[in-house]
């Protein structure tokens, strides 16, 4: 499926997707993920026909669907208020599109019955949705989309009504399927978490625009932007206000309040180079943030601790030093669960001149609470954006 330059202009004059062009392999999973009013699910329901295109084209194999009905697209959808029938039986919910497309009704029994087999509904197709839980009521709206053997495959947040548990298991299983029916499907969320665990790719949308196309683990470890390196993984990457100074020796080290980090000679950093004197974005993940025993030749940040929380497999350390937290307009946008108060308090914590962090140590590591510690920053993974773009250096 392809996207081709593809805008939308809302009635009112808002621009809700901006220029999105992207390609779809056949069969793939994609995400699209972003914070609320992104555009995400406009873009779905323009595949869906259920918006009109403004301009650009949208082709699914070579044909443009643009003005086509949606009834002509081969397209299935599931969103995340999914009504059923609550007076039919599973059977006849899952069998209603076929027969109201006046598909035989041996053909009906076969198709409900294959689709049961694969949602593992076969034992309750005799039952009202009333009687089942979330999870088989959400397996049975995923049925009625897919008894059509549609050729594309929309999901609209269809997890969200589901409680925690529930949400991660079915994440699992529509993953499963998904590959097993080899359909190509668009899923989109706004949960960074859920975008990783499922996509072969994921799109990052930020009001409208395509930020990064990419397998998850390329968005964790080059996020192009601030946007981007905020709002993919959890917790959050830390970010720090930095200067950048070139030594004699052509090195190059990286003030942090009144705290130098000297780049090691094996890191490259002739990337800092036009950026001398100036300002930019450091950014470092928590599993980067080293204790002292692990930290080995890579430049330390004295911090306090301040907090501790076990987490079984490895211990979160909140930390704080002088210096300035980023809180570039990308930044505050993307951090998730961020409040009015929340941030609020980052721009507190910018004027007075706090910065806090958190690092993911090992469970055995030392972190003793209200001391200081010199943590290892590891050189050869920090990231490094623009502080007026927020674009990656
Ligand atoms: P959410 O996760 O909250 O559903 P989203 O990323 O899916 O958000 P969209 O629903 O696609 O975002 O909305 C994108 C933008 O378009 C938002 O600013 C929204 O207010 C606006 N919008 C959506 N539908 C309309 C409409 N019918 N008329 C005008 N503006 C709209």
């Amino acid at each position: 499926m392809t996207f081709d330059g593809i805008t939308k202009t809302y009635g009112d004059g808002t621009q809700a997707v901006k220029d999105l062009s992207l390609e779809i392999e056949d069969g793939e999973l994609i995400v699209f993920v972003g914070p609320s009013g992104c555009g995400k699910t406009t873009a779905l329901r323009m595949v869906a026909g259920l918006e009109e295109i403004s301009s650009g084209e949208i082709r699914i194999g070579d044909r443009v669907v643009n003005d086509l009905d949606p009834r002509q697209r081969d397209i299935a959808m599931v969103f995340q208020n999914y009504a059923l029938y609550p007076h039919m039986s599973v059977f006849d919910n899952m069998a209603f599109p076929l027969a109201s497309q006046g598909v035989p009704r041996k053909e009906i029994k076969d198709r409900v019955e294959r689709t049961a087999a694969l949602l593992d509904l076969s034992d309750h197709l005799r039952r009202r949705p009333r009687n089942l839980s979330g999870g088989q009521r959400q397996r049975v709206a995923m049925g009625r989309a897919l008894v059509r053997e549609p050729q594309v495959f929309l999901m609209d947040e269809p997890l969200s009504n589901l409680d925690a548990k529930l949400r991660v298991q079915m994440r699992v299983e529509i993953s499963r399927l998904q590959r097993h029916l080899d359909i190509t499907t668009i899923y989109v969320t706004h949960d960074q978490v859920e975008a990783m665990t499922m996509g072969n790719r994921i799109v990052v949308m930020r009001k409208g625009v395509l930020q990064q196309l990419g397998a998850p683990q390329q968005l964790y470890d080059r996020p192009v932007n601030l946007f981007v390196a905020t709002f993919v993984g959890s917790p959050a990457m830390n970010l720090f206000e930095a200067t950048v100074q070139e030594r004699a020796d052509g090195r190059f080290s990286l003030e942090l309040g009144r705290q130098t980090l000297e780049l090691p000679a094996h890191v490259d950093g002739h990337v800092l180079r036009p950026y001398r004197g100036r300002k930019i974005a450091l950014g470092v993940r928590p599993e980067h943030l080293l204790p002292p025993q692990a930290a080995g030749d890579n430049p330390r940040l004295r911090a306090n601790i301040d907090l501790v929380e076990p987490l079984g497999s490895d211990r979160l350390v909140y930390v704080s030093f002088p210096g300035h937290p980023v809180v570039t307009e990308d930044v505050l946008e993307s951090a998730r669960d961020v409040d009015e108060a929340a941030k609020e308090s980052l721009q507190g914590a910018h004027r007075e001149g706090t910065v806090t962090a958190v690092a993911r140590y090992d469970p055995e590591a030392d972190a003793p609470v209200g001391a200081a510690q010199d943590i290892g920053v590891r050189a050869d993974k920090m990231h490094f954006f623009e502080l007026e773009t927020g674009a990656r250096i």
